[in-house]
C-alpha cells in the first residue's frame, strides 16, 4: 500500500489538510445588518412589539415576512423557540389531556415535550431511510385517542408529506409540521410549514437562521391561529382590531423586538445560505455517489432538501462505527449514534422523561390522564434503531468551498476503498 491510500487510523496522512468550517448557519453571517437592525430598535426605545403599529413592528414584519413566503394567511411570532411554536400549534389545533399524538423517534426532545406540556400522550412511530416519520408506521400507531400527527423534517430533509397527509385525511386528524431542522426546504415547491394544518419553526442559535431565541408557527385556519395566539398572549384581544377572540389563560411567548429584528435580518440571508448549502450537498453526493458499500438517505423530494446534512447507510452498525471512526481520523467530523459524547436526546431512547414517564405535576399529570396504558422502552423502536446504528452524518455548511468539498468526498472514498479493501465495510 502507498503512503497516500494508507489510512490514517492506519498511520497513513489525513485526507483533509484544510481545517473545516464549523457546522452552524445564519449565527455564523451576523454581520451588520443584524448590529444596524437590533441598535435601531435600542434607539427606539420600543421593544415591545404591540406597541409599535402594524408597519413599524419588527415582530409584525417578520410575521409578515413568513406569510409571504409560505403563502399561509397567518404567522404567529413567538419569543420562546420551536417549542413555543408547537405548544401554540398544539393548542390552536384543540388539542389537550389524553389526546395521542404522533411523532416520530428520531427528532429532537422539544418534539415530545410540547405534547407533554399540553396534555397531550406523545405516541413513537419509526422513521424511514429519510430519517423522517414513516408513514406505515404512523398508520399502525392511530388509536381512536389519535388526534395529530408531527412530522419532522429532520436534518434539513423533507418529511413522506403526501402519504402523511392522506392517512390524516382517511382519520381526521391535524398535521402539525415541525420545521425547526429545515426552514425554507420546500416540499414538491411548497414550503415546508405550509404541507400541513400549521408549521413551527425555530430561530434558536443553531438553526438554518437565528433570533437568538424565537420561533414562528404558521397556518391558514383561523381558528388554529386565534387559540394559538391567546395561548401566546391571553391579552391578545386588547392588541387586535377585531374583538372576535376566543378567551382563556395563556403564557407569556410574545416576541420581542430585539429578536424580531435579528431574525428579520437573517431571513434576508436565508436564500443566499440555502444556495450554497445545497450545491454543496449536491457535489459531495454526485462524488461520493459510485460506492457500493454505502448507500445514501433517501429524500421524499431532493430538490426541497436544505442541503445541511450528508448522510449514507453502511451494511450494519460494526460498519457504521469502523468507516465513522476512519473518517474522523481524515479529518471529516461525522456522526453515528455511537460516538456522541452525551447521549443525543434527538434519539428517543435517551428522551428519560418520556420514558420513565417524569413529569413536574405532583399527580402524575398528563400520564395518569392517558386513555388506555401506555409504556415505553428503549427497544421499541427497532426499525428507527437500526437505521440510525447505520447512519454516518456530516454537517454541511454555508462556508464549505469547493476545495472543503473536494477533500472530503476524497476522505470518504479513501476510507470506503480502504475499509471495503480488508472486508471491513
Ligand atoms: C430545535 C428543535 C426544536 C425546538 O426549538 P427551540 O427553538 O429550541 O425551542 C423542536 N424540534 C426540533 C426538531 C428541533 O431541532
Amino acid at each position: 500500500m502507498t503512503t497516500t491510500t494508507q489510512l490514517a487510523i492506519d498511520g497513513g496522512p489525513s485526507a483533509v489538510t484544510d481545517p473545516l468550517p464549523g457546522t452552524l448557519h445564519g449565527v455564523l453571517d451576523i454581520g451588520e445588518p443584524e448590529i444596524e437592525a437590533v441598535t435601531a430598535v435600542l434607539r427606539r426605545k420600543t421593544i415591545f412589539r404591540f406597541l409599535n403599529d402594524r408597519q413599524t413592528s419588527e415582530s409584525c414584519r417578520l410575521e409578515d415576512r413568513y406569510r409571504e413566503w409560505t403563502g399561509r394567511r397567518h404567522a404567529l411570532a413567538v419569543g420562546g423557540g420551536g417549542t413555543c411554536a408547537l405548544i401554540c400549534g398544539l393548542v390552536g389545533m384543540g388539542i389537550g389531556t389524553g389526546d395521542e399524538v404522533i411523532i416520530p423517534g428520531y427528532t429532537y426532545i422539544a418534539t415530545a415535550a410540547a405534547c407533554l406540556s399540553v396534555g397531550a400522550i406523545p405516541i413513537l412511530a419509526e422513521i424511514d431511510q429519510s430519517l423522517t416519520l414513516d408513514p406505515a408506521s404512523v398508520e399502525k400507531a392511530i388509536t381512536p385517542h389519535t388526534r395529530a400527527i408531527i412530522p419532522v423534517h429532520m436534518r434539513g430533509c423533507p418529511a413522506d408529506m403526501n402519504a402523511i397527509n392522506d392517512i390524516a385525511a382517511r382519520h381526521d386528524l391535524k398535521v402539525l409540521e415541525d420545521v425547526a431542522q429545515a426552514n425554507g426546504g420546500t416540499y414538491h415547491g411548497t414550503p415546508l410549514g405550509a404541507v400541513g394544518h400549521a408549521g413551527a419553526f425555530s430561530l434558536q442559535h443553531y438553526k438554518m437562521i437565528t433570533a437568538g431565541e424565537g420561533g414562528v408557527l404558521i397556518t391558514d385556519d383561523e381558528d388554529i391561529f386565534k387559540r394559538a395566539a391567546i395561548k401566546h398572549d391571553s391579552a391578545m384581544q386588547f392588541w387586535a382590531d377585531d374583538q372576535t377572540w376566543p378567551s382563556f389563560a395563556g403564557e407569556n411567548y410574545r416576541m420581542c423586538e430585539l429578536r424580531a429584528a435579528l431574525g428579520l435580518a437573517q431571513f434576508d440571508r436565508l436564500p443566499g445560505i440555502l444556495e450554497r448549502t445545497r450545491a454543496n450537498w449536491h457535489m459531495l453526493t454526485e462524488r461520493t455517489a459510485h460506492l457500493e458499500k454505502l448507500s445514501p438517505r433517501t429524500c421524499h423530494d431532493p430538490s426541497g432538501d436544505c442541503g445541511i446534512t450528508w448522510a449514507v447507510f453502511a451494511a450494519d452498525s460494526p460498519s457504521a462505527r469502523r468507516f465513522s471512526e476512519a473518517l474522523a481520523a481524515e479529518g471529516v467530523p461525522n456522526a453515528t449514534i455511537f460516538n456522541k459524547r452525551i447521549p443525543d436526546r434527538h434519539i428517543y431512547n435517551a428522551w428519560d422523561y418520556v420514558m420513565e414517564k417524569r413529569t413536574s405535576d405532583p399527580t402524575g399529570w398528563p400520564w395518569t390522564q392517558a386513555r388506555r396504558p401506555i409504556e415505553y422502552h428503549p427497544q421499541m423502536l427497532p426499525q428507527t434503531l437500526n437505521t440510525l446504528g447505520r447512519c454516518i452524518a456530516i454537517g454541511l455548511n454555508q462556508h464549505w468551498r469547493e476545495g472543503h468539498i473536494q477533500q472530503v468526498a476524497e476522505a470518504i472514498i479513501k476510507v470506503h476503498d480502504g475499509l471495503a479493501a480488508r472486508d471491513e465495510l
